[in-house]
Formats: structure tokens, C-alpha cells, sequence
């Protein structure tokens, strides 16, 4: 079979940085483990990589959302424990029984399904106040949970990036007076944001995700999270623009002067996302190029008057610093992740 020709784009994705970001979000966890979220590809970067590099480091504790998932990364996983966050429905039971990972239980249903089956080790989740998955807080009785074997009893936080919210408390008391009653081994409740919020929150197992991939959005991780991902596109061509013409859908450009541009690879198809309009840049060194005109489904166009030595072949890294990106497109740092397409080459650097 014909190998697939290489892309006109790639991803470049620093093996380096990831396993320092993990060691960091462990070191800030104290005595806490510190474990990973890897659902959606591991943030679009390839989950079995991640999984790879962070268990060369000593990570042992994943999680992702779905069965689907956890099938496909059962066998990178080594030593690895993994947890299916979106617990298990009728239809995943054979899948969930035969695998070997844990799902973790989020209703009386769930509960009775697992448990009615014969399951064994398991995790739960509580509820405390983010009214999305989990045990209602208010339904936790010790009989709920007799003859289940539970790892990681775990809630989740909905205001962790934001240090001053009042709601991080009320969850962390709820999650204290409650976690107990699961008979759980291990107590678990920050991801990214919570480490940073103090030990208090750290309890015997974190599971950060998005800053272990570059992201981070409170102060406290300025300068200790390195950027995992960098984009990097082909310019297919370069033309010279006359001052007065316009570039792009909707002729929403026009070039002050007569200027040169470069056409690259990359469009909205693949997570470079109308938000970058008048707002992206590629990289030529470290100097911006800007992005002019609207972003295509499949090319942008950057202006190069700066940058006269390009030409059609070269490649340009796009300026992609998860904050900085996120501030000027208004986007969050976890869609800039997770939007990243499949046509983007993946190559850990
Ligand atoms: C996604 C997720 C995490 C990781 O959150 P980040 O904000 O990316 O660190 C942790 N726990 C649960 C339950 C999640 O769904």
C-alpha cells in the first residue's frame, strides 16, 4: 500500500515540554499523585504518545471520556490505570467488563449496573455543585456504595481558574464531609487549576489536562508551563498585492500599499478557526507575520514585507501560545487544543 504523501502542515509537539509540564503539576500537587486527562486525543495531541511520554515519566493515573477511548488506549497504557469518566451505560457494559479499566460510576444506576454485573475496581464521582456528572451530593448514603470496590472517589471543580470564586470552597467542603462515605482508597478533585489553588485541594490524586499541553490561566503557572504545540504551515505561494486590492472571502482586507503575502496551508477545517481573521500570525524567526484577510477553510494569507526571502516551499510555524492566542480570538484555550485537525501531520519534536 501507498504510503500517504507527507502534509502541507504539521504539528510539532514538544515531548520535552509535556513530560516538564506533568513534572511541574506534580511537584505543585505535594503528596498528591498526579495523574492526567487524556480524553479527546489527549487535547488533539495523539493520546497514545502523551500516554507514552508521561508514563516515562512516571505518571500512572489517565482518564478519558469515553469507552471508544479507552479501547483504543488500553494497549499503550503498560502499568497504567485508566478511567472512563462518562461512566457506563447499558451498551458499554461488555466492552467495560472485559477491558479492565475503570469506570467511574456517576448515578444510583450506574451503581446498581456495575455492581449487578459483577464489576470490580471502580471509581465515582460526586457532584458538588457543578450540576453536570456525578452523585448528587445530597443522595450520598453509606449503603449506596456496599460491596463496590472504590479506587478514586473524585469531584469536579467548576471555577478552579478562577482562585477568588467562592463556589471552589463550598465544593471543596461538600467534596470533604462527603468522600469519605464511598469507602474510596484515594480522594481526588483538582484538575490543572485546583493544583494551584493550594494543597487543600490536592487530596491523594490530580488530574490535570490542559495545562500539561502548554495552557494555563492563572498567574501561578506564568513561566512554569512551557508550550507543547506549535503549528506549522507550508506556503504554497507568494504574490505581491498593489495597494487598493483586496485579500480574501469578502474582500474584508485592503492592502494599505503594495505589499508581498504568503498563502499557507492551514484554514478553518483545521481548528484555525475565523477568530484568527485580522488577529493570527505566523512566526518568521520570532516576528509576526500578521494574518490578513479573512481565514479560508483551508489557507490564510500572511503578510511577508518583513520577511522578503520566503518563498513558495518554506515553512512557517503560526503563533499558537495557548493565553495569548485564547485573548486575542476570544476563544478558549481548550478549544485552540481540541480543534486541531486530523490533516495537520503530528511530530513530536
Ligand atoms: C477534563 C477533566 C479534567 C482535566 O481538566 P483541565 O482543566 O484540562 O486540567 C479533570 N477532571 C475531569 C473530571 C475532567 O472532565
Amino acid at each position: 500500500m501507498m504510503s500517504l504523501p507527507s502534509a502541507p502542515l504539521a504539528l510539532h509537539l514538544d515531548a520535552a515540554a509535556l513530560r516538564h509540564n506533568w513534572q511541574w503539576l506534580a511537584e505543585q500537587s505535594g503528596s498528591a499523585t498526579c495523574g492526567a486527562a487524556v480524553k479527546a486525543d489527549a487535547y488533539g495531541l495523539g493520546a497514545p504518545e502523551v500516554v507514552q511520554h508521561l508514563n516515562d515519566v512516571g505518571c500512572r493515573d489517565y482518564f478519558v471520556a469515553t469507552w471508544a477511548e479507552a479501547q483504543s488506549l488500553k494497549p499503550h497504557l503498560g502499568e497504567a490505570q485508566l478511567s472512563v469518566l462518562h461512566g457506563v451505560r447499558e451498551e458499554d457494559m461488555a466492552t467495560a467488563l472485559h477491558l479492565g479499566v475503570k469506570p467511574v460510576l456517576n448515578s444510583a444506576e450506574q451503581i446498581q449496573r456495575w455492581r449487578g454485573a459483577g464489576g470490580g475496581l471502580c471509581d465515582v464521582m460526586i457532584d458538588t455543585g457543578m450540576n453536570r456528572l456525578g452523585l448528587d451530593a445530597n443522595a450520598i448514603t453509606t449503603d449506596l456504595f456496599e460491596g463496590l470496590e472504590v479506587d478514586v472517589v473524585m469531584s469536579h471543580l467548576a471555577c478552579a481558574d478562577d482562585p477568588s470564586h467562592s463556589l471552589n470552597m463550598v465544593q471543596r467542603m461538600i467534596f470533604g464531609s462527603l468522600a469519605g462515605v464511598t469507602g474510596a482508597r484515594r480522594k481526588s478533585m483538582a484538575n490543572s487549576a485546583g493544583i494551584l489553588l493550594g494543597s487543600d485541594y490536592a487530596y491523594d490524586l490530580t488530574r490535570p489536562g490542559l495545562s500539561l499541553y502548554g495552557g494555563g490561566q492563572v498567574p501561578a503557572a506564568e513561566g512554569h508551563i512551557r508550550q507543547v504545540v506549535r503549528p506549522h504551515a507550508q506556503i504554497l505561494q507568494t504574490r505581491l498585492v498593489r495597494g487598493g486590492e483586496s485579500v480574501g472571502y469578502g474582500a474584508t482586507y485592503t492592502a494599505p500599499r503594495q505589499h508581498w503575502i504568503g498563502i499557507l496551508n492551514v484554514g478553518y477545517a483545521d481548528g484555525y478557526l475565523r477568530a484568527f481573521t485580522e488577529n493570527g500570525a505566523a512566526l518568521d524567526g520570532g516576528a509576526p507575520l500578521p494574518v490578513v484577510g479573512r481565514v479560508s477553510m483551508d489557507l490564510i494569507a500572511v503578510n511577508i514585507e518583513d520577511s522578503p526571502w520566503l518563498s513558495e516551499g518554506d515553512w512557517l510555524e503560526i503563533a499558537y501560545d495557548l493565553p495569548t492566542a485564547a485573548a486575542a480570538t476570544g476563544l478558549s484555550q481548550y478549544e485552540l487544543l481540541t480543534g486541531l485537525g486530523q490533516r495537520f501531520d503530528r511530530k513530536w519534536v
